[in-house]
């Protein structure tokens, strides 16, 4: 950052920052300057607003530096910070990981309510876990609840590994690595959760450079149609579910009707539900097993 010589101040640097995000094409420049720089800083965003004409350090700059050449390639705000905020709760995530979605919060509430209401301890599956967000929010928000997670990537394993030993909840749930129900095999749940990948291959060019650049293609390509990891699920999920219990999955926009037939096709299946995000879009089907 060589422009005019003079000191920077924290409004210096905002304003800078700001222009040029805004010019390199950034969604949200003058939030992401923000949260980055009260990142570095170690305070809240508000901080920032009343210290104005506080100089920054050397060292202190040559860090935002670098926040910021990786912010205008596209990374994440999410990656450059190493952690997400999801249910008010912060997940430490990585490139192997998805960031957690504002979107995912309906699912995971679902399940909450859904698991609360059963009024007695119960056992459900996470698949497809990522940092851990949906599993560990729904232990963290019941009680008496125990988990079990399955994740085709080592190395998103890891991360929500990490996540439950942060949040206190590595006591109650078990981490698989391997493909969808596969390592489960013989056992059964009262509920099975997913956020699987789900976005079809043709869509996948026309996603946000954030998103098509930096997050893993695994944790997004879902087929032809973007419902293959469904097909699988509604298959093979309901024979692992107790009588009583019940399937939740986040879907994509215009997903939801075929996921729920997929569903409704399997015998064991009663009837499925269908529930609308903040944006009216069908975000969350689940079946229930009768
Ligand atoms: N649950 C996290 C969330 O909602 O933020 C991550 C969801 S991300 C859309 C899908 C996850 O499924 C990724 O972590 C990916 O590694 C995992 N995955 C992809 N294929 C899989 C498979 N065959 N078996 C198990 N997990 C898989
Ligand atoms: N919601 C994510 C996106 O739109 C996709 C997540 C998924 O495939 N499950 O980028």
């Amino acid at each position: 950052m060589t422009v005019a010589q003079g000191v920077w101040t924290i409004g210096r640097i905002l304003k800078w920052t700001e222009q040029f995000f805004r010019e390199k094409g950034i969604e949200s420049p003058r939030l992401d300057a923000e949260v980055l720089l009260a990142h570095l800083l170690h305070k809240e965003r508000i901080f920032l607003y009343v210290h104005f004409d506080e100089p920054l350090e050397q060292t202190e700059l040559a860090h935002f530096h670098e926040m910021v050449k990786q912010r205008v390639a596209r990374v994440p705000v999410a990656y450059i910070l190493g952690e997400k905020e999801f249910m008010g709760l912060t997940f430490r995530v990585t490139p192997a990981t998805l960031v957690p979605r504002p979107d995912t919060e309906v699912l995971v509430q679902a399940a909450i309510e859904r698991l609360q209401a059963l009024g007695r301890p119960c056992m459900f599956a996470d698949i497809g876990t990522g940092s851990g967000a949906i599993c560990l929010s729904v232990l963290h928000f019941t009680e008496g609840t125990q988990a079990a997670t399955v994740d085709i990537s080592p190395e998103a394993r890891a991360v929500a590994e990490e996540n439950a030993a942060a949040l206190g909840l590595a006591e109650r749930v078990q981490f698989y690595t391997g493909d969808l129900l596969a390592p489960l095999t013989g056992q059964q749940f009262t509920a099975i959760l997913s956020n699987p990948p789900y976005i079809p291959e043709a869509e996948e060019a026309t996603l946000q450079a954030e998103v098509r650049l930096s997050e893993p293609h695994t944790a997004l390509a879902g087929g032809a149609d973007g419902l293959d990891f469904y097909r699988r699920l509604c298959a093979e999920g309901p024979a692992m579910l107790e009588p009583g219990g019940f399937m939740a999955f986040e879907v994509g926009a215009g997903q939801a009707a075929a996921v729920a037939e997929m569903a409704e096709a399997n015998p064991l299946i009663k009837r499925t539900e269908t529930i609308k995000d903040l944006a009216g879009i069908e975000r969350v089907v689940v079946a229930y097993r009768g």
